[in-house]
């Protein structure tokens, strides 16, 4: 059949969709990339965000269409698949087939039952350990950047979040598993990888914990560059963020999730951090490399948050200066504690504090680039530009773009460059040394 895979949400979403299209490649099936040409039409859903799940049940409206004119199979695999189960074939007839988010090493065996019977329909939701010991991606060929899945599930409960119910309870893999996966693709040509997870520093294999495991990703021979995602701000600490910028492959890039800066929202949402714990990893990096990016992620509007409350999350991103922020306007999902909880800010005030906090974030992340100017930086580069033959592009490690002029066709390079310019997201930069 010809397949079409389309993506919502986070990273963890990226890499099992490539799961699933690894999956059915193997067994024969054809890739294409729109779904007006596939047989097969699968939804790799999201449902942290109400908008998320709305734009899934549009697409799956139009199915209905596609369905009437020619014989295609739709699938829902993924958060909104894991938790709806039954509920999205009996809402949406038309879908086939619904795979929970431990059940993608199912679909090929799934759409085959399904072409010898059809009109049957398959839901597929409870969890299932195995998958964790099976789930390295079968890649065709090693890319110059790649994510490894470390673990899976999340036992925070944050109110306001749906993750733990629907990707179940935290699950860590063999580390003599991932680092198996890692060394086969350096020998192919990795030279950086993000190790993934729903929280990594909860990472835990008998007494490997996140730290001891990073040690190990980092006495890799060949592998330049580690980056890791996502951190939960409870788990980190000025002694663990110490150890890890001590560590010449650990990218200083770090991703600390804020929430709010308010003790009061922090607490309602159960984050089990304080204002002054997240301020002091703030400034243990900082302190220790001024040119490292901080970036986050903030609810705005949370059930409660006042005035003065908002306040302090605003305090909090001006003094952490955040190279770049996710700012979202609280919307409580079923199924969760928040959901309980009255949503009693209104909208029009989310929505003014959403376009402040954007154009705090606008404002601090501009500096944050000026200060690169003049600036030796090492990228590695990954691909072309798009103004000229020329020009080439690369990454820092503190995850900027930054584009060059270069005859030479340096892709999978490491190299320095100066910095001279910045232009919204985009660095410009000169080529220092190879
Ligand atoms: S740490 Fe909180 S926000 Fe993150 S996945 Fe777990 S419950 Fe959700």
């Amino acid at each position: 059949m010809r397949f079409y895979i389309e993506t919502y949400g986070c990273q963890m979403n990226e890499y099992d969709s490539q799961l699933a299209e690894y999956e059915l490649l193997r067994s024969g099936h054809e890739k294409c990339i729109s779904p007006e040409e596939a047989d097969l039409v699968i939804f790799n859903t999201c449902t942290v965000r109400k908008s998320a799940e709305d734009r899934v049940y549009g697409q799956l409206g139009h199915m209905k269409r596609y369905k009437k004119k020619r014989t295609i199979m739709v699938g829902v695999i993924g958060c909104m698949a894991q938790k709806s189960g039954q509920k999205l074939i009996d809402d949406v007839p038309h879908v086939d087939f619904v795979l929970g988010t431990d059940h993608l090493n199912d679909i090929t065996r799934v759409v085959r039952f399904l072409q010898e019977h059809p009109g049957e329909k398959i839901v597929l939701t409870d969890q299932d350990d195995a998958f964790l010991e099976t789930e390295e991606l079968p890649r065709k060929e090693a890319g110059l950047s790649e994510f490894i899945s470390i673990m899976r599930g999340c036992n925070n409960f944050c109110t306001y979040c749906i993750v733990p119910y629907v990707r179940g309870r935290e699950r860590s893999r063999d580390p003599k598993r991932i680092i198996e996966e890692i060394m086969r693709l350096v020998a192919g040509g990795t030279r950086e990888i993000t190790l993934l997870g729903q929280n990594v520093n909860s990472y835990q294999w008998g007494k490997t914990d996140f730290l001891k495991l990073i040690r190990m990703v980092h006495d890799i021979k060949g592998l330049d560059r580690i980056r890791f995602t996502t951190s939960h701000p409870k788990d980190m600490s000025p002694e663990i963020l110490q150890t890890l910028m001590a560590m010449s492959k650990v990218c200083n890039h770090y991703h600390l999730p804020l929430q709010s800066g308010s003790d009061t929202i922090l607490k309602a949402m159960n984050r089990k951090y304080t204002e002054a714990h997240y301020r002091s990893l703030v400034e243990t990096i900082r302190q220790a490399d001024p040119l490292a990016s901080i970036t986050t992620d903030i609810i705005v509007g949370f059930s409660g948050e006042t005035d003065a409350d908002y306040k302090k999350t605003k305090e909090m991103m001006q003094f952490a200066q955040y190279d770049s922020a996710f700012i979202f306007k609280y919307n409580p999902r079923p199924g969760t504690r928040g959901w309980e909880i009255a949503d009693d800010v209104p909208v029009p005030k989310k929505q003014q504090r959403l376009e402040e906090l954007n154009a705090v974030v606008k404002e601090t992340s501009d500096k944050r680039n000026a200060l690169l100017l003049g600036e030796k930086v090492e990228i590695l580069v990954d691909g072309r530009g798009r103004s000229s033959d020329i020009q080439q592009k690369g990454r820092t490690g503190s995850n900027k773009v930054v584009v060059f002029d270069s005859e030479e066709d340096l892709y999978g390079r490491l190299i320095t460059v100066t910095i001279t310019d910045a232009v919204g997201w985009t660095l410009f930069g000169k080529m220092a040394s190879i």
